[in-house]
């Protein structure tokens, strides 16, 4: 006497608002992984942009310094070949030129390298003369190749000599070339940290419209997810009625009175073991009297109706909180928790008079039924449910033999 499992048990069809949670755990998850992994390659993209615009600057500015300076910034050698240098001489007046020159531009400090890694020349005065020997940076630009970053900086001092906190400078080393021939280097750092804001404020503004985008289609998503879960939790409903219930009448089915009836006994069972009260339980089985006849003078479809109409008056005299279920063909079994022998014999009487004290009515004509009932009520030695029924059952036949339309 198993209750019909129709989804299994972990299913989340058979639980739809489990379906719904994971949808909202699921959209959260998307929703933060989703708006990071985007803020992280917005600002990638930002800052890259940032750098290329910074080393574009920077090349611009250190070949236009190159083509107006290039004969303070080289020297030729005895053997003819051309080397970065600056005459000490020149220095003051070229650092003069170069800082005018600069000021328009985001540009905190300039490096010039020989092609021994020496500084021939600084904005910042006191790094002229030394060597930058384990540089990859330098060395990369030495072998011909532009090579940017994005540094924080702690502090800096810009041109004018005043010193700036926390700002952002893309430095970008940028080759100098004499007849096919790497000669030297520039390292320009150029400030940029204006732009820190704006590829805050831009990859903020995106995230923002990002973030709006996704609540609103896991919104949309939401709903319509919900409503799908509700159309599944009615149809379950339904189904399980289906399961539970006899189509004809109405009435529980036999798979349900029997399990209904299971729990009962379960119950009374329980509540004898323990001395407590209300451990009483009876059980009325009803068959009608001549059905076959019934349909054969009045036809199948009538013998239906008066099926329904039969049930609905045991029904109606039950208290809610008794059971019915069409046990067989046109045999009831009425279930009465809490009532004993003589509780469930006056209810079985009860039934009997209401079962026959007015005809039925179908298609216009009145059709007298009667039935007969056997009424049993679980009492100690009662082993299992069968016992009782199997009573109930004997006594039904009782009537019957005892000419019918009565109650045992
Ligand atoms: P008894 O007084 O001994 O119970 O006689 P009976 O004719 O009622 O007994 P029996 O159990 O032999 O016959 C029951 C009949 O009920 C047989 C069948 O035609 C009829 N029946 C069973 N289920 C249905 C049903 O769903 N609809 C209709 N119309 N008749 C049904
Ligand atoms: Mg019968
Ligand atoms: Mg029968």
């Amino acid at each position: 006497m198993k209750q019909l499992r129709i989804f299994p048990k972990s299913s989340s069809i058979r639980n739809p608002d489990s379906l719904l949670r994971l949808f909202v755990i699921i959209a959260l998850v998307s929703t933060f992984v989703i708006t990071i992994a985007a803020g992280l390659v917005f600002v990638e993209v930002l800052q890259r942009h940032v750098i290329r615009n910074a080393e574009e600057d920077a090349i611009k500015v250190s070949s236009a310094l190159l083509a107006t300076d290039r004969a303070r910034l080289t020297a030729r050698q005895a053997d003819g070949s051309v080397k970065v240098a600056v005459a000490s001489a020149d220095l003051p007046e070229m650092d003069r030129h170069f800082r005018k020159f600069l000021s328009p531009f985001d540009i905190v400090k300039i490096k010039i390298y020989s092609a021994d890694s020496t500084i021939v020349y600084s904005t910042e005065a006191s790094l002229i003369g030394k060597v930058d020997n384990h540089n990859s940076r330098l060395d990369h630009a030495l072998e011909g190749l532009f090579d940017s970053k994005l540094e924080r900086k702690e502090e800096v001092k810009d041109l004018a000599s005043e010193m700036k906190f926390n700002v952002d400078v893309v430095e970008t080393y940028i080759p100098i070339w004499d007849n096919g021939q790497v000669i030297g280097s520039f390292e320009v750092y150029i400030d940029v940290t204006e732009y820190r804001h704006d590829t805050a404020n831009t990859a903020s503004l995106a995230l923002g419209a990002l973030a709006g985008i996704l609540v609103v289609v896991f919104g949309i998503s939401y709903f319509l997810v919900r409503k799908g879960t509700r159309e599944i939790k009615e149809i379950q409903e339904v189904l399980k009625k289906q399961t539970m219930t006899d189509a004809l009448t109405g009435t529980f089915n036999k798979g349900q009175i029997e399990l209904l009836a299971c729990k009962e006994f379960a119950r009374c069972v329980r509540r004898n073991e323990k001395g407590l009260g209300d451990a009483d339980l009876g059980f009325i089985m009803i068959d009608i009297d001549r059905f076959k006849e019934v349909n054969d003078n009045y036809g199948h479809l009538a013998g239906d109706v008066l099926l329904q109409q039969f049930a609905a008056r045991i029904a109606r005299s039950l208290r809610n909180y008794d059971s019915i279920g069409r046990f067989g063909g046109e045999e009831f079994l009425v279930m009465l928790p809490g009532s004993d022998l003589e509780q469930t014999r006056a209810v079985a009487q009860k039934i009997w008079s209401l079962l026959r004290e007015e005809p039925y009515l179908v298609d216009g004509r009145e059709i007298d039924l009667t039935a007969s009932l056997g009424a049993a009520a679980v009492k100690e030695g009662d082993a299992d449910l069968l016992h009782v029924l199997k009573r109930a059952d004997q006594r039904l036949y009782a009537a019957k033999s005892a000419g019918r339309d009565r109650v045992v």
